[in-house]
């Protein structure tokens, strides 16, 4: 019992070290000229983008101007979550603290998020925020 204990210690220790180590290589930017940043929708699968871009803290921490929301559904447009359209697949994804703050501060700061069920960028307006009606973007 011990050793069980042990090892589901060190797993749940290693995952928050893996969590760390991915915010530590710089996986977000606050500079919006970084030449890693990717631009627009997709129209087929791809890898999430090496980086994104975030507002700085300190932009961050002049105010919300809507609630820190992490998930958000793909609906499609003029979709909703018990029924998407055809091009909303109605998987919910979760995003990053610092990518949900600047949402919050700035809800127009992003053109396109991306869709974890998809694999693809897609323009704002296809999503709402997790369990509401509420689009992305608005
Ligand atoms: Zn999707």
């Amino acid at each position: 019992m011990a050793n069980l204990l042990g090892w589901s210690s060190w797993t749940q220790a290693a995952k928050f070290l893996e969590i760390k180590r991915d915010i530590n290589m710089g996986h977000l930017t606050d500079d919006p000229k970084d030449p890693r940043l990717t631009h627009g929708p997709d129209s087929e699968p791809v890898e999430q983008a090496e980086v994104y871009l975030v507002l700085s803290e300190k932009e961050r921490n002049k105010g919300f101007v809507r609630p820190v929301r992490r998930t958000y559904i793909h609906v499609g447009v003029s979709g909703i979550q018990t029924n998407p359209t055809e091009v909303g697949c109605g998987a919910l994804t979760t995003m990053g603290q610092e990518l949900a703050e600047t949402f919050a501060r700035d809800p127009k700061f992003y053109g396109s998020t991306y869709c974890v069920g998809c694999r693809m960028h897609r323009p704002v307006g296809e999503f709402t925020w997790g369990h509401s009606s509420e689009l992305v973007g608005s």
